[in-house]
């Protein structure tokens, strides 16, 4: 993990080298001068920009969990099921591990990143920033390799797919917007939230 410290130096994660960190144009990175591992990638939206994202994903998280996900038509039986009651039945079923993986992907993981991504991109506007925001940029860089939760997200959706198999399977009103919160949310997880280490710069100075 590069270290971007707040005195504008960025030391290489490879080899330790320091570079003093220097605005980089839109969509371009900065690289190690000595071993060429990158160090940073120029933002391509600005925090501020970021946040009517995160909260559309929110959104789309809460409408996710209270409409039916799916609609099982079986043997003239019409069952709807939200996305929590088919949690609770994988785990009623006997299916205790899988329950926890589709709550840990499709519930922890989401819900924790898009709060925690929220929280910085609103504290880091402060001028003096609470010992909260840099604990929880390094919690959130932490745990965000072990989420993947876009491609956990996918595999949920094709599970659900599979599902059709068994019964005649209606999308719900929640696999909408479960599918526009996996965009969104690999959108959010491509913002490298390591940039909001940098205080905001001052308005009018170029
Ligand atoms: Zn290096």
């Amino acid at each position: 993990m590069t270290v971007v410290a707040e005195d504008g130096l960025a030391a290489c994660p490879e080899c330790d080298e320091l570079h003093s960190r220097r605005p980089l144009p839109p969509g371009t990175k900065a690289r190690c001068v000595r071993c060429g591992t990158t160090l940073y990638r120029a933002p391509s939206r600005r925090p501020d920009q970021m946040v009517p994202v995160v909260i559309a994903a929110l959104i789309l998280f809460v409408l996710a969990n209270v409409y039916p996900i799916v609609i099982l038509r079986a043997q003239g039986l019409v069952n709807a099921a939200t996305l929590p009651a088919s949690i609770l039945a994988l785990w009623r079923e006997g299916q205790e591990p899988m329950a926890l993986l589709v709550f840990a992907t499709t519930w922890v993981f989401p819900l924790f990143d898009l709060l925690t991504v929220l929280t910085l991109l609103l504290l880091h506007r402060r001028v003096v920033r609470p010992p909260l925001f840099a604990r929880l940029l390094r919690l959130l860089l932490m745990v965000r390799p072990w989420g993947m939760i876009e491609v956990l997200m996918l595999g949920v959706m094709v599970s659900l797919i599979k599902l059709s198999k068994m019964a005649d399977v209606m999308p719900g009103i929640a696999l909408w917007a479960f599918i526009g919160l996996t965009v969104l949310l690999a959108v959010i997880l491509s913002y490298d939230v390591r940039v909001l280490w940098q205080p905001p710069q001052r308005r009018g100075v170029s």
